[in-house]
């Protein structure tokens, strides 16, 4: 019995080596694709637009060990990606404020943030694992009647977004209350967009809100009215506009990066299995940092696929031809085999 188990503790360690392994193998590649992840409830049960809070945990985790680490969409809008080398951004967003994503609990007399909600979870999660980074965009609905206005805790609404952006997260607009923009002439669009931001100004005075994640994925006539404007005296303008599907999203270096139609990934069982295991099978097309946040690290063979302008103070940095693979049998634990990925690296 304790053989077994003594065994079973090596088996676990030797598995961790190798994805942790796996993940430093990775070559980096600045021009891969970064997965934008769409939640909806995090909730019983697990159903189409559910995710259970055990669920969400594990997701996170799945992500952490394959070597994902959170970024704000801000920072992936503004090209500033500080991660750890043969690390891979990954950034989550939540929909439609709904009450299990956070929420508060009283207990002793105490108030507290329910360790099965989205933010308890994420909390709990970065407190183990410090390097998993922080970050995740809200957006949230603060007109919509129950159970999706300001995640249902009335008393809450405004320490609620106030912890959100006091603590790394981003406030994100979805509309006032989750209008079908596709179906509203320019006045009503406008004041969709500017009234959410007036209500969520209320609570955490001059937060902008620079990305709209649009009701339904439903384009309005002219993109423009929700990009920037003015109306119910509030100006708004939006960096980027968030669409409910489309899978991951091209590089913010690529010259296919179009912040008007940022793609998204539905966080279900389904799809996120089958773009992890999309990344892990073609892992020359993730993204993949290459440590260093004024550097741009490209594969030489897509070096075309780099937009015009980059920001300054942003480098280009090339990377050879990768060597081909030794032949399985002649590889070994040592360190030039595992570093061979990485033959050809310019730095
Ligand atoms: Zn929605």
């Amino acid at each position: 019995m304790k053989l077994l188990l003594v065994l079973s503790l090596i088996l676990t360690a030797a598995l961790l080596v190798v994805s942790f392994a796996g993940a430093a193998e990775l070559a980096p590649n600045e021009l891969g694709r970064v997965m934008i992840l769409e939640y909806h409830k995090i909730d019983y049960p697990e159903e189409r637009w559910t995710r259970t809070p055990e669920n969400f945990r594990r997701d996170l985790e799945t992500l952490y060990a394959k070597g994902y680490r959170l970024i704000n969409l801000g920072d992936l809008l503004d090209r500033r990606i500080a991660l750890r080398a043969g690390t891979t951004p990954v950034v989550l967003t939540f929909d439609d404020s709904s009450p299990g994503q956070f929420r508060y609990i009283e207990a002793n007399g105490s108030v507290q943030i329910d360790p099965k909600s989205a933010v308890g979870i994420l909390e709990a999660f970065i407190a183990e694992k410090p390097d998993f980074g922080r970050g995740g965009t809200f957006y949230v609905l603060p007109g919509a009647s129950k159970p999706n206005r300001l995640f249902n805790q009335p008393e809450y609404e405004g320490r609620k977004l106030q912890y959100l952006v006091s603590h790394g997260y981003e406030i994100g607009n979805h509309t006032l209350w989750h209008a079908n923009l596709a179906k509203y002439p320019e006045a009503t669009v406008r004041a969709q967009v500017a009234e959410a931001q007036v209500w969520i100004q209320r609570h955490v005075p001059d937060y902008r809100t620079r990305t709209l994640a649009l009701p339904h994925g439903a384009y309005p006539t002219d993109v423009s009215w929700v990009l920037r404007g003015s109306a119910k005296g509030m100006n708004y303008s939006h960096d980027a506009l968030l669409m409910v599907a489309g899978g991951a999203a091209p590089s913010p270096f690529s010259r296919t990066f179009d912040p008007t139609r940022l793609p998204r990934i539905q966080a279900v069982e389904r799809d996120l299995a089958y773009w992890l295991n999309y990344f892990d099978k073609n892992p020359g097309e993730r993204f993949v940092s290459d440590g260093d946040a004024n550097a741009v690290t490209v594969p030489t063979a897509r070096r075309d696929r780099l937009r015009d302008e980059l920001p300054h103070p942003l480098k280009v940095v090339e990377r050879g031809p990768e060597r081909p693979e030794p032949p399985v049998l002649t590889v070994t634990q040592d360190s030039s085999a595992r570093g061979a990925g990485r033959a050809g690296r310019v730095r």
